[in-house]
């Protein structure tokens, strides 16, 4: 179970209870990206009208959230339960997030066009899609080979052509590009690690599940102010896969 916050099967029902308005809305110009129908839009913007009324507000994070084809990201059997608010298996026991948890950590780092954001956890890519969709120039690290290619091929046969995907262990950050306005972590360390820290700029944030494995994480928000001091507070009560050490 990754992405999800405590209590995934609470914390579903308790999405699926949120009153989904069906509004009617355009796609910012352009053409819908391959393979879209009719119905997984729809149901894409039934899915993000209900994480704006829990609680995400963030009209960047929003419109993105409605622009990015999450059936894209999953298995083909998967993909009838692309908009359903949950984590879905990737292969190589790795999940793509819950998308109400994709949204809220996309809101918490407050992006915006052209800022310089690394992830670590590339999974599907589909994170690295929603920041790139609202226009960050993105570089994400996935410490399994098989998912850093195919998630590279992917974002590049959508379109996307803000993301740089790197094969490699997280831990170490990117240092070749730091400093970065914002870091998103979607594996979950069991404390901050300080080469990400270290590669933040002064004012970014990092948003981050932190604590051990088979327990509780706490999702993390780690900010650096103009003098380099950085404050972290607790958002909210999370279980994603443990961020591993060594590559594969
Ligand atoms: N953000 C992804 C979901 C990530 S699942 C998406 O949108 O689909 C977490 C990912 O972190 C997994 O793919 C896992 O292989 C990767 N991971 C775990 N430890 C890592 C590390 N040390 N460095 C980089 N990636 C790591």
């Amino acid at each position: 179970m990754n992405g999800a916050p405590l209590g995934a099967t609470l914390a579903a029902s308790v999405l699926a209870g949120f009153l989904a308005t069906a509004a009617s809305c355009v796609p910012p110009g352009g053409a819908p990206p391959p393979g879209e129908s009719d119905t997984f839009r729809a149901r894409r913007h039934t899915l993000v009208d209900a994480i704006a009324a829990s609680g995400v507000r963030d009209s960047a994070t929003l419109a993105a959230m409605r622009a990015v084809p999450r059936h894209e990201f999953v298995r083909r059997q998967d993909r009838p339960n692309a908009y359903e608010d949950r984590p879905l298996p990737i292969g190589d026991g790795q999940t793509i997030s819950q998308p109400f948890v994709v949204a809220f950590m996309t809101e918490a780092v407050r992006p915006r066009p052209s800022m310089k954001v690394l992830e670590i956890g590339t999974g599907s890519g589909y994170q690295a899609a929603v920041l790139a969709e609202i226009g960050c120039r993105v570089y994400t690290i996935e410490i399994i080979r098989s998912l850093a290619d195919s998630a590279r091929a992917r974002l590049e046969r959508l379109g996307y052509r803000g993301v740089e995907v790197r094969h490699g262990d997280g831990y170490r950050g990117w240092p070749q590009v730091a400093p970065f306005d914002a870091i998103l972590l979607t594996a979950a360390p069991d404390s901050m690690p300080s080469a990400l820290v270290e590669q933040l700029a002064p004012g970014g944030r990092i948003v981050a599940p932190i604590g051990a494995e088979d327990g509780v994480q706490s999702l993390v928000l780690a900010e650096k102010d103009a003098a380099g001091r950085v404050s972290t507070r607790h958002l909210l009560p999370v279980r994603f896969v443990p961020m591993r050490k060594g590559l594969r």
